[in-house]
């Protein structure tokens, strides 16, 4: 567990860096990351592409992506994580949540994702990254400015308050066809769902495919009003 004495160092550390490499590649945002955390650094990554995690094994051979397999996947993305594991110079860690979904109908009722979905999210995404996350001093994630406009002030290296970690956001600043010039160029794994009129891939119950001129991320949630998992707010 971190320290107190080590929780501000890891905010100074991140605060500064944050200001350092904002003009950074993504891949010197990661060699950094890599020479300064080593093994206690993982990715986290919902398998909707293996950009990230490809950019971090260039960095650290074998570093742990972990992975939240909340039991309502689609297939697509079980097949994703198993390929990226086979083919990646990356260790997948698969982290489920307490209860099974049969669990949870049985304690909340059925599809307590279309009545309470922040209680599902908090239950089945939240809690689970929040344990697992504690074998790690920084992780690392896919988020970027031009997803949605809630992700739009997404810092390339923060502090997380809540979870006492180093936060750190690589291609923050890279747009959809920076992803697509990336993914094409290194023949890196996508969900197959992005080539099925999906914008963005989370669980089943709560994704749909995009309608025309809509942000990557219009169709989770769509009319829950709710836009975030919870896990980066
Ligand atoms: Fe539950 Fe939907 Fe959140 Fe998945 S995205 S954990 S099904 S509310």
């Amino acid at each position: 567990m971190t320290t107190a004495t080590g929780t501000d160092a890891l905010r100074a550390l991140a605060q500064g860096a944050g200001r350092d490499l904002e003009e950074a590649s993504a891949s010197e945002i990661l060699t950094w990351a890599a020479e300064t955390f080593g093994r206690r650094l993982c990715v986290t990554s919902s398998m909707e592409d293996a950009v990230v995690a490809h950019l971090a094994s260039r960095a650290l051979p074998g570093i742990d992506v972990v992975f939240l397999d909340t039991g309502y996947h689609f297939p697509e993305t079980i097949g994703t994580r198993d390929a990226v594991q086979a083919v990646m110079d990356v260790n997948v860690i698969t982290l489920t949540p307490r209860l099974s979904v049969a669990e949870q109908d049985a304690e909340y009722g059925p599809r307590l994702h279309d009545r309470d979905p922040d209680l599902c999210c908090a239950m089945r995404k939240v809690a689970p990254l929040d344990a697992g996350l504690e074998n790690y001093d920084a992780w690392v994630t896919g988020l970027r400015r031009d997803e949605s406009p809630t992700r739009a002030n997404t810092p390339v290296v923060a502090f997380d308050e809540k979870r006492r970690k180093v936060k750190i956001s690589p291609i923050a600043r890279w747009t959809q066809e920076d992803v697509e010039q990336y993914v094409a160029e290194h023949g890196v794994l996508t969900n197959p769902l992005l080539m099925d009129g999906y914008g963005s891939v989370g669980c089943a119950p709560c994704t749909r495919r995009l309608l025309a001129g809509e942000d990557t991320r219009a169709g989770r949630w769509s009319g829950r009003g709710k836009t975030e998992c919870g896990i980066h707010t």
